[in-house]
């Protein structure tokens, strides 16, 4: 028998490769605008007409393609962006197939703009359903512009399957949102039927989103942060209470390419799990950083497909980053990026005021209360002039001998006393409601019962934050001193003092010389003692040098835990009663009060019911 079998031509191959790559108007809209963000343009234009059945095209100001480029771009497996099979593993390119233009062009009639920065004039070229109708030299501006008319011109059967204008063009715009959202440095626009519907300016993440999604969007959002060795974790998940009934806003990208992934999509809602109401959905704007070894991208035409390496590892972390995030977000502000540049740090400082949690202190409890407390306070005024919970006891022990206040007595004494008794007797009613118990823990007074800080790490929470809160809006204050400190180090500990000089000049050091294994330091945070800064800055050395794996902060991260390990009040540090209430009211006012920075418990209550179960 004769041999049946020959190769496809080139145009009907093209063909079947368009079947897959391009199933609508979005799908070429897509593949357009990921070819412009590989030429490196910073602005795109996209124009559609009729929800892109009549007319998708797209202008870049990128670097534009040679005369021979030009016509090789519609060549199928013809691609700038790889060259052998390694390259797959080290993309950083939207496109490697080389089959966009080849496949585009066999269902449509294309016209190709294209000029490059240093040549006059450019070249036009029309293809329709694989046919090269025309090349010539054209005056164009640098960058391409490819227009897509005609879809499915030659192919009647999928034209008839497109749905109507109005659920093309969601997809146009849908595929448009995922391309502007991953790339907020690029300035996007969207003409449709010659009307603008989207222009989307060079802007940060967060007001990328909000320019596509709504100004109301901004109060929705909260920020994700997380800096791991296998993965970096930026952007933001909306608040529970503005979940969706559809699935509308989900976003994953992975090395800024939108993709679908349920198994990471689960990883989200079970985070979010016990604060949705059924049948919602989290909203999330999340961009994943993994290595590029560690992903295949290659296992779906349309690339919105990833096949990670570890994907245990990353449903884990981005299950716990939003799970901190939301955590932190319970008794964070709602943070707004017209007046801050930081959104993208964990914490905003701006506010702070507006953060104290509802711990209910009653000032004006006192367990003595049904003793003659004024009483008691008088004979201890008397005694001794101060204000520590030592003088309760000096009233009690004198109660039984004379239960009846006498004031009268007091202020006879001198009119000057009797003036400072009162100032003194409101202070007192002001703290007491601090306790220091074995100079480690205050003991404080709350609605429900008591509550238990650890002195040492409560502070460390909230120097902490103001350090964090220095490094990041860079406007700490400084003490200058007398005569400069010059401290010496070996030349290793050189290279991290150096790299950790601008961030310790945030926190408020002033380095005047810094060089070969000496630092003269002329300023120091206001409040650091002159003869800690040696120790501050020993003990940084060695947290850097240590860092312990599990911990995945940034440097200024480290800094600050460091400085507020160092300079934290000790356990064992006797505390005034307003150090004490200062102390209380400094740690309430934190945006995480409730852990150190190392994350361990900073304080505990207990209610008047666990009391008493004690009493039975
Ligand atoms: P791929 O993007 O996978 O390489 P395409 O068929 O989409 O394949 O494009 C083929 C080639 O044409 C690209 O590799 C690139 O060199 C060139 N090209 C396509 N679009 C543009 C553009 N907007 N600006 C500059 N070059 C482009
Ligand atoms: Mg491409």
């Amino acid at each position: 028998m004769a041999d049946i079998i020959q190769l496809l031509p080139d145009h009907v191959a093209n063909q079947i490769a368009a079947g897959e790559v391009v199933q609508r108007p979005a799908s070429v809209v897509k593949e357009l605008l990921e070819n412009a963000i590989d030429a490196g343009a910073d602005t795109i234009k996209l124009i559609i007409k009729d929800a892109g059945k009549t007319l998708v095209q797209v202008i870049d100001n990128g670097k534009g393609m040679s005369h021979t480029d030009a016509r090789l771009s519609f060549e199928r497996h013809a691609t700038s962006k790889i060259k052998s099979a390694e390259d797959l593993f080290q993309l950083h390119t939207k496109g490697f197939r080389g089959e966009a233009l080849a496949s585009i062009a066999a269902i449509a009639h294309v016209e190709l703009k294209t000029k490059q920065d240093n040549d006059d004039v450019g070249n036009c070229l029309v293809i329709e359903g694989s046919t090269v109708v025309s090349q010539e030299v054209v005056v164009t501006p640098t960058g391409t512009s490819v227009a897509v008319k005609n879809l499915f011109f030659n192919i009647p059967a999928r034209r008839n399957f497109l749905k109507s204008d109005t659920v093309e063009l969601r997809h146009v715009i849908d595929e448009f949102h995922r391309v502007a959202l991953a790339h907020p440095s690029i300035s996007f626009a969207l003409y449709n039927n010659g009307g603008e519907t989207f222009n989307l300016p060079i802007s940060n993440y967060r007001q990328r989103i909000v320019n596509i999604f709504g100004n109301k969007t901004n109060e929705k959002l909260v920020p994700v942060e997380e800096d791991t060795e296998v993965l970096k974790i930026s952007g933001f998940v909306c608040k529970p209470e503005f979940a969706k009934k559809t699935r509308g806003e989900q976003y994953f990208f992975v090395n800024d390419r939108f993709i679908k992934s349920a198994y990471l999509n689960h990883a989200i809602a079970s985070a979010f799990e016990g604060l949705l109401k059924n049948g919602t959905h989290a909203s999330y704007f999340l961009n994943l950083t993994v290595n590029p070894q560690t992903i295949d991208i290659n296992i779906h035409p349309t690339k919105t497909e990833i096949k990670f390496d570890d994907e245990h590892t990353l449903y884990a972390l981005l299950r716990s980053a939003v799970k901190h995030s939301l955590g932190q977000f319970n008794i964070a502000p709602v943070l707004d990026f017209e007046r801050d540049p930081n959104l993208d740090t964990p914490y905003s400082f701006k506010d702070q005021n507006t953060n104290v949690p509802k711990v209910e202190v009653d000032r004006s409890f006192n367990p003595f209360q049904e003793e003659s407390a004024s009483k008691a306070r008088a004979v201890a005024y008397k005694k001794e002039p101060t204000t520590s919970w030592e003088s309760l006891y000096v009233g009690l022990e004198s109660k039984g001998n004379d239960s009846k206040p006498n004031f009268t007595e007091v202020q006879f004494e001198s009119e000057e006393h009797t003036a400072s008794m009162f100032d003194d007797d409101t202070q007192v009613e002001q703290t007491h409601t601090t306790y220091q118990l074995h100079n480690k823990y205050i003991v404080s007074t709350i609605k429900s019962g008591m509550l238990v800080i650890d002195q040492h790490r409560a502070h460390q929470r909230v120097l902490y934050e103001d350090f964090l809160k220095n490094l990041t809006i860079k406007e700490a204050a400084s003490q200058q001193l007398l005569f400069p400190l010059q401290l010496h180090f070996s030349p290793q500990d050189m290279v991290i003092i150096n790299q950790l000089k601008d961030g310790l000049e945030h926190t408020g050091f002033v380095f005047s010389n810094v060089k070969g294994e000496s630092v003269d330091i002329t300023g120091v945070p206001v409040g650091v003692p002159e003869s800690e800064v040696s120790i501050i800055l020993e003990q940084l050395i060695s947290d850097v040098e240590n860092e312990v794996p599990e911990s995945h902060f940034s440097a200024s991260d480290l800094l600050a835990k460091s400085m507020a390990k160092s300079l934290a009040i000790k356990t064992g540090q006797s505390l005034q009663k307003d150090e004490q209430e200062h102390l209380v009211n400094k740690l309430f006012a934190c945006k995480e009060p409730n852990v150190s920075p190392t994350n361990r418990t900073t304080f505990v209550t207990m209610s008047v019911d666990e009391l008493d179960k004690k009493f039975i």
